[in-house]
C-alpha cells in the first residue's frame, strides 16, 4: 500500500519538545517560537515573521492588517484553498475570481487589470506548489493602482522567483506548516511582513489588540487593550516540533525534488506522454517538489485512474474544487471575465504521491502501475 502522503518525521521533535517543557514557557513566543522566527526571517529574508497557529490565521491576522472593509474587493484566482477567500470573507469582502493560466495553475496575471475596480484592496496570489506567480507583473499593477500583494505561501517553503524566496515579495506573505506541507508541526502557520509598516500594528492585533510585546521588551510600564486584535499566536510546543523540522529542511527539499525529477523524467519520454500532460516549469522558478500531478484528458477518465490505482493500492489525489463553483464562493464572489480554464483544468488534475519516505523503488512502481493501469483504461 502507498498512501497519497506521509507527514515527514525528522527524528529529534521529542528532544526538542523536552527542551521546550524543560524551559518552562509553553505559551506563546517562547524560546523555540524565538528560534523558527529567526531561522525564517534568515532564511527567506524578510523583516518580520510571526508564527501563528496556521496558514489560515496568518491570512486572517492579514486581512486584519490592511484594514479590509466590508464592500472592498480582493482579487485573486479560485483555483486555491478556501481559507485564501474565507480570510476576507471574514472581514465582509467580495472576491473577485480571475482566471488561472494552464501552465502553472496559478493566477493569470494579464487578466487582474481588467478585474479592478475603485473597491479592490489587494490581490491575493497563491504559488500552485510551490511555482510562483509572475510577481513582476503582479507587483507592477500594484503598485500602479495602490493595492496591497498577500502571497498565500502555504506551499512555498525553499521555493524562489528570480532568487527571492516566495512570501518575500508582496507586502505579506503566509507560509503553512500544516502535516500535508513539506515541513510541518501538525497545525502552524506564519505571518511574512515585508513592508515595515505593517510589523508593529501585527504584533498588536496577534496580540489580542494589546501592547504586550512592547511590555516584553521593557519599552513600556504596562500593556494594555489599544486595538482590534485576537489571538494568532502559535504554541511553544509546536514551535520545538516545527524548530526540529527546520532543521532538516535541506534533506526534505532534496528528496522532493529528486522524486519530482524521477517523475517528470519517466513521463517525459514514454508514449503515453501524449495522453496526459506534464507540468511545466516557467523559468525563473525554482520550486520544492511539493505537488507532482498530470493532467488526465478529463474529469472521467482522471477517475477511472483513481479507482484502478486503488484497486492496486496506490492512492492518488484531485486538488481544489474551484471557489467559484461552490455555494459559498457564489455568495462572496463573482468571476470575472471567463472561466476558460480553472474549472476545465482542476477538473483533470491528478496529484501523485510525494513524500521524502518514498524509496525511489516505490517511485519506480507507481509510475510502472500507472502506465499500465492508464492502457488498460485506454484499451492500448
Ligand atoms: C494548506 C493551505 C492553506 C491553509 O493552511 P493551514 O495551515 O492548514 O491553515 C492555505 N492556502 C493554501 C494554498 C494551502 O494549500
Amino acid at each position: 500500500m502507498i498512501p497519497f502522503n506521509k507527514p515527514f518525521i525528522g527524528g529529534e521533535e521529542i528532544k526538542y519538545i523536552e527542551k521546550a517543557i524543560a524551559h518552562g514557557n509553553l505559551s506563546g513566543d517562547g524560546y523555540f517560537t524565538e528560534q523558527c522566527s529567526r531561522f525564517l526571517q534568515s532564511f527567506i529574508n524578510c523583516p518580520s515573521v510571526l508564527l501563528t497557529p496556521s496558514c489560515t490565521h496568518a491570512l486572517e491576522l492579514a486581512a486584519l492588517l490592511i484594514d479590509v472593509q466590508p464592500g472592498d474587493e480582493v482579487v485573486m484566482s479560485a483555483f486555491t484553498f478556501v481559507s485564501s477567500a474565507n480570510a476576507f470573507v471574514l472581514r465582509g469582502a467580495k472576491i473577485v475570481f480571475v482566471d488561472i493560466r494552464p501552465d502553472t495553475m496559478n493566477i493569470d496575471e494579464m487578466l487582474i487589470e481588467s478585474a479592478i475596480t475603485a473597491k479592490t484592496k489587494a490581490i491575493v496570489v497563491m504559488h500552485y506548489g510551490g511555482v510562483a506567480c509572475e510577481m513582476d507583473e503582479i507587483m507592477a499593477i500594484a503598485t500602479k493602482y495602490n493595492l496591497i500583494v498577500i502571497e498565500d505561501s502555504a506551499h512555498c517553503i525553499d521555493t524562489y522567483y528570480k532568487e527571492k524566496h516566495l512570501g518575500s515579495i508582496g507586502h505579506l506573505g503566509a507560509l503553512s506548516f500544516h502535516s500535508t506541507k513539506n515541513i510541518h508541526c501538525g497545525e502552524g502557520g506564519a505571518l511574512l511582513i515585508n513592508d515595515r509598516q505593517f510589523i508593529d500594528r501585527a504584533e498588536i492585533i496577534r496580540e489580542k489588540g494589546t501592547n504586550r510585546k512592547s511590555f516584553l521588551r521593557n519599552m513600556i510600564p504596562k500593556y494594555s487593550w489599544v486595538d482590534i486584535g485576537s489571538s494568532y499566536l502559535q504554541s511553544e510546543l509546536n514551535s520545538a516540533f516545527l524548530y526540529a523540522q527546520l532543521n532538516k529542511l535541506e534533506f526534505v527539499s532534496k528528496r522532493r525534488r529528486s522524486i519530482w525529477n524521477q517523475y517528470l523524467n519517466s513521463f517525459l519520454d514514454k508514449e503515453l506522454n501524449e495522453h496526459f500532460e506534464i507540468p511545466k516549469i516557467p523559468m525563473n522558478c525554482f520550486h520544492n517538489g511539493h505537488i507532482f500531478y498530470l493532467k488526465c484528458q478529463d474529469h472521467e477518465e482522471r477517475q477511472d485512474l483513481i479507482n484502478s490505482l486503488i484497486t492496486k493500492g496506490i492512492y492518488t489525489a484531485f486538488h481544489y474544487v474551484p471557489l467559484h463553483s461552490s455555494k459559498f464562493g457564489k455568495v462572496h464572489g463573482r468571476f470575472s471575465g471567463q472561466d476558460n480554464y480553472t474549472s476545465v483544468e482542476s477538473n483533470r488534475l491528478l496529484r501523485l504521491p510525494i513524500y521524502p519516505d518514498l524509496s525511489q523503488d516505490e517511485v519506480q512502481k507507481i509510475i510502472d502501475v500507472l502506465i499500465s493501469e492508464y492502457k488498460s483504461i485506454l484499451n492500448i
